[in-house]
This record gives C-alpha cells, sequence and structure tokens, in this order.
C-alpha cells in the first residue's frame, strides 16, 4: 500500500509540475466554466471544445493547490477524445469513486486513479472535483 501511494503522489507531482493542455483559447468554438473552492484558494477555468459529438480540445488555467492544478492536467487528458457520452460516464463515475460510493469499476481512470485516496480527506475532496465540476458544466 505503501508503494501505490507513493506511486500516487508521483503521478499527481508529475502533472502538477509538468501541466498537459494548460493554457486558455480565446475561441467561441469553445465553452469554458470558471469554479473557486474559497476553502483552499483554488481557482480553476476548464474550455472544452465539441466536435460532432466528440470532446476533441481540453483546456485549462487557474491556481490553486496540488492536487487541484494537477487534477485539471489529469482530466484533460483523460477526457480528451472520447465522445461526449463517455466523458460524462467517466467524469460522474470519478465523483463518485472520490465520493466512497458505487461507481463503474470497469472504467480505465488511467491518471485519475491517483486520487482515490484524497477520499479519506474530506477536506480535500472539493479540491479533486472542481476541474471534473467545471468540466461537466461546459458540457451543459
Ligand atoms: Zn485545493
Amino acid at each position: 500500500m505503501k508503494k501505490l501511494e507513493q506511486l500516487y503522489r508521483q503521478i499527481i507531482m508529475d502533472h502538477y509540475k509538468n501541466p498537459r493542455n494548460k493554457g486558455l483559447k480565446d475561441d467561441e468554438d469553445y465553452q469554458s466554466e470558471h469554479i473557486k473552492n474559497p476553502s483552499c484558494g483554488d481557482d480553476i477555468t476548464i474550455q472544452t471544445k465539441v466536435e460532432d459529438g466528440i470532446v476533441t480540445d481540453i483546456r485549462h488555467e487557474g491556481s490553486g493547490c496540488s492536487i487541484c492544478c494537477s487534477s485539471a492536467s489529469v482530466l484533460s487528458e483523460l477526457l480528451k477524445g472520447k465522445t461526449v457520452e463517455e466523458a460524462e460516464h467517466i467524469a460522474e463515475n470519478y465523483l463518485l469513486m472520490l465520493m466512497d460510493k458505487d461507481y463503474d469499476e470497469s472504467i480505465d481512470f488511467e491518471d485519475a486513479v491517483a486520487y482515490q485516496g484524497v477520499k479519506q480527506f474530506p477536506a480535500r475532496i472539493k479540491c479533486a472535483t472542481i476541474a471534473f465540476k467545471a468540466f461537466q458544466n461546459t458540457l451543459k
């Protein structure tokens, strides 16, 4: 278990230090959603581009703790290229997993599995979920 926790921490720090798909686009084809988490100072914007029912691009920008910023990067890699339906299903089940509820265990969460451990720290759950909640809102 210790090894696994170390691996998860490495994944989170890697995305925090080298965020993927960072930086917003000035393009009206992107839907934006901005969410703040006052309890931690996290402030994140997610941008999503959908073409023919497929999420073709996800961008993010913001500031905050390592969990929040890294999860936006993980999200962008995990859900880019998925259909809107798949992306919604994965995002919903990621939130269920972090809330310690029943979720679809057949999903390959890729690097997002690293946030499983966050459910032990209720104060940090919001940090690990706001990027995904913002993403869900971009699809509405
Ligand atoms: Zn945070």
